[in-house]
């Protein structure tokens, strides 16, 4: 699933060579990605004003005041191509005045949404995450971890409602970074350290470009660097150290620790 470095770089991307273009045509091929179910022709003529993310998600602004959410959820990709022959996991295709490259919204399990987001209504009615985790601020940050001190370290990085952007792949690695057992308490972390390793590993993740493990791919189609850099998500041994790495059960997702750089915790 894409995480915030993932979908940070193709929200670049994307500002870089379609923000103020006008939209010529939208073709969607499976009604019920967009959210309500229907086409979207009302983008036509209208250009894209602004392009932000928030946690995972892609918030959409056209000139004319038209507002949509994109969230990829599972194997959502968004990708720019001048010739590109569609398959049939292509749901959405947008056409811009005068640009030889098109969008495409292609999503194989078809978990992915775009949700339009009504007159009266905000972006945040839409959007399940709370700050995201390149945005917070350190005093924040320290009363939320006040607030869920009692939580494994690995659960409280997962749960977007307390810090938006973080998935497996940059909450093993910011535990790795942390050289801490996933399951500490995150109320025993130095606040200030713990923020420092989660920006510090997104910000690696934006710089390589994401992690392409499965379908993410960049706005361009091609793939991130920063799976040659992971220290233990699915490794067979720790980067640093060669140690076998364990995997276990957390937060109901497989986690993957270095027994060695990162010892168990105990009270
Ligand atoms: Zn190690």
């Amino acid at each position: 699933m894409p995480e915030l470095p993932e979908v940070e770089t193709i929200v670049r991307g994307l500002r870089r060579r379609v923000l103020h273009k006008k939209i010529k045509s939208v073709k969607v091929s499976f009604a019920k990605i967009v959210s309500p179910p229907r086409g979207l022709d009302f983008l036509v003529g209208d250009n894209l004003a602004r392009l932000d993310r928030q946690g995972k998600y892609i918030k959409i602004s056209t000139q004319k005041g038209a507002r949509l959410v994109v969230h990829l959820r599972m194997t959502g990709q968004l990708f720019l191509a001048a010739n590109y022959r569609p398959d049939k996991h292509v749901h959405i295709v947008m056409e811009f005045a005068g640009a030889a490259e098109k969008l495409y919204y292609r999503d194989i399990r078809k978990f992915g949404r775009w949700i339009v987001v009504p007159p009266r209504k905000n972006f945040a009615d839409y959007i399940n995450a709370g700050t995201d985790a390149l945005s917070l601020k350190l005093l924040d940050f320290a009363k939320l971890v006040q607030k869920n001190k009692n939580k494994a370290l690995k659960v409280f990085l997962l749960d977007q409602t307390i810090l938006a952007g973080v998935g497996n792949i940059y909450a093993d690695e910011t535990a790795f970074r942390l050289k801490l057992d996933p399951h500490t308490p995150v109320g025993k972390i130095p606040p200030q350290k713990l923020l420092s390793a989660v920006v510090a590993v997104l910000k690696l993740g934006i710089k390589n470009k994401g992690t392409s493990v499965s379908d993410y791919i960049t706005s361009s189609g091609a793939r991130g660097n920063f799976q040659n850099l992971l220290n233990v998500y699915k490794q067979k041994n720790c980067r640093r150290c060669g140690a076998p790495i364990q995997r276990v059960q957390l937060a109901g997702r497989t986690t993957h620790i270095c027994p060695q750089c990162q010892p168990k915790f105990t009270l």
